[in-house]
């Protein structure tokens, strides 16, 4: 969709930033695709069913939200993301096949307008991931409502493997999504710049303008093949930010993070394997962090046998640690990790206060070429290609390394909003994170608790899993159909 022709004056109901599965399946909540209560549906909580069925009349998007979570308990702490997930999946943690007692029925007529924009193709962060990888998730944690995942894999004749999929498949069945539940007609490629509340003269109405960067065929040298930017406009009554937080990659702060072997991107790992630059003979890699991306950093050196260390500021057995949520038996690589975080940990000689580490090579064990430091924090890089770490007790350890790569997480680019949205964060002093300091919403309307008609879903409001971040969009999606019904019945009185 042009954006740069469109209409300066049209005001759209609803403008939502960030096309990954948060803007997709707000989209197909705002397009009429509405849930009910199945005639025949059951849900295996016997509290939330007699809930349901007293206003089965009702779709889900007309229900007090509030009023069916209060008792739920899940995996998430946002109470719409319980409910939501709940309904889609009844049971599934307990790693049961329940079907959803949620029926879908396409009203057109109760559409709301809305536009999404990405700065690529529909399905987000997954266009961005490695291409081999297994997901974590089972592969209906990340489906959408409406078309099953393995229905669709099945039809595109891939192998249904161990009940998961990888990133490229996800990111193709979320762009495949889009055209198949008609949606695409909402969506356009674009970059946001910024977003600002703007006063209209008439009616003292407050609306947002939305303002980006669009690409087109360069007009200039249309033989060329060449690409401009051309700036777009638009006017909303509402604003969502589902913008995920894999922007820009955090970074440790110390000494020397800027020298050239240091990475902050799986994807330098991968161009160094390309490229030729490591293998067995290497000197050993460096992967600084514990969470997932570190844990591929680790399986694909190691897989190579590319001798690997790998230094993290927990301890193996911390609760707070990924891998000690992870059901063992539904990712058993993960799993693999974690035993050798565990298993192969550095012994320092308690003679010295300082050491010169040899290589993993020397260490015996099931995973030769393998050490891990926990507790341990890396205090600087020096341009020789060694690290100093810090254990317990203030201990150093000098490595010899090829390569470092520093995974420890993202941040959110809010950089198009006024102090890139920090005064809406739970902790407006602190930047804004995904785990520690999401933005501050209405539990059960995500919408801005300092920005009426701003809100915001998935990984910014601590919401990670593609599994929880659809409760978000049954919050605003709900909310938004709240909106429209107080402004419509205000206009029928006021022309009576
Ligand atoms: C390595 C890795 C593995 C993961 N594995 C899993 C898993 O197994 N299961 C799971 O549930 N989750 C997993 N996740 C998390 C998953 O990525 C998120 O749950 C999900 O993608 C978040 O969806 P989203 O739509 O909110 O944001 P994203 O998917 O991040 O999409 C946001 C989109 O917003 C757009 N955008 C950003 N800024 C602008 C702007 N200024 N203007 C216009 N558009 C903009 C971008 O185009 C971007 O694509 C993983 C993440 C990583 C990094």
């Amino acid at each position: 969709m042009d954006l740069y022709d469109k209409d300066a004056g049209d005001i759209l109901p609803v403008v939502v930033i960030g096309n990954g599965p948060s803007g997709i399946c707000l989209s197909y909540l705002l397009s009429g695709y509405t849930p009910y209560l199945s005639p025949e549906g059951t849900h295996p909580n016997p509290i939330l069913q007699s809930k349901l069925d007293r206003n089965s009349h009702l779709s889900l998007l007309e229900q007090d939200l509030e009023y069916l979570c209060e008792g739920l308990e899940g995996r998430s702490d946002n109470p719409v993301a319980v409910l939501f997930d709940s309904l889609l999946l009844p049971d599934s943690d307990f790693g049961l096949d329940c079907a959803s007692p949620l029926t879908w029925r396409y009203e057109p007529s109760r559409a709301t307008p809305h536009l999404v924009l990405g700065k690529g193709p529909p399905g987000g962060a997954w266009h961005a991931m490695e291409g081999s990888m297994l997901t974590l998730s089972l592969a209906n944690w990340m489906e959408l409502p409406g078309l099953k995942l393995k229905d669709w894999m099945r039809e595109k004749r891939r192998n249904v493997r161990n009940d998961r999929a990888t990133p490229a498949e996800i990111a193709s069945y979320y762009q495949h999504y889009v055209t198949q539940m008609g949606l695409e007609r909402n969506f356009a490629c674009g970059t946001v710049t910024s977003v600002q509340r703007v006063h209209l003269q008439e009616g003292g109405r407050s609306l947002w303008e939305v303002q980006g960067l669009q690409k087109r065929p360069s007009v200039v040298e249309e033989e060329s093949g060449e690409e401009e930017e051309v700036p777009f406009s638009v006017f909303a009554e509402n604003v969502v930010l589902a913008t995920g937080t894999h922007d820009i990659p955090a970074r440790l702060g110390v000494e020397g993070e800027g020298l050239p072997f240091v990475s902050h991107s799986f994807w330098e790992l991968e161009a160094a394997i390309s490229a030729g630059k490591l293998d067995d003979t290497s000197d050993p890699v460096l992967v600084v962090g514990a969470g997932l991306t570190a844990a591929d950093a680790v399986l694909a050196t190691h897989h190579l046998s590319i001798p690997v260390y790998h230094a993290f500021r927990r301890s193996v057995a911390d609760p707070g640690l990924i891998f000690n949520q992870l059901p063992k038996v539904l990712y058993p690589e993960y799993h693999k990790v974690h035993q050798m975080m565990t298993q192969q940990q550095h012994q320092p000689n308690d003679a010295l206060s300082s050491s010169v580490e040899s290589s993993p090579a020397s260490y015996n064990g099931s995973y030769s070429g393998y050490v891990s430091f926990p507790r341990h924090r890396v205090l600087s890089f020096r341009p020789d290609r060694k690290c100093v770490l810090q254990g317990e007790g203030g201990r150093q350890t000098v490595l010899q390394v090829s390569m470092v790569l520093v995974l420890i997480g993202a941040h959110p680019n809010l950089s198009f909003l006024p102090e890139e949205g920090r005064p809406m964060a739970l902790n407006p002093g602190e930047p804004i994170t995904c785990r520690r300091n999401p933005l501050d919403v209405d539990p059960f309307t995500h919408e801005s608790v300092q920005q009426p008609g701003m809100y915001a879903m998935g990984p910014l409001v601590g919401e990670n899993f593609v599994r929880f971040l659809k409760g978000g969009a049954l919050a605003i999606a709900s909310d938004v159909v709240r909106k429209r019904r107080e402004k419509e019945l205000t206009s029928k009185a006021t022309v009576a």
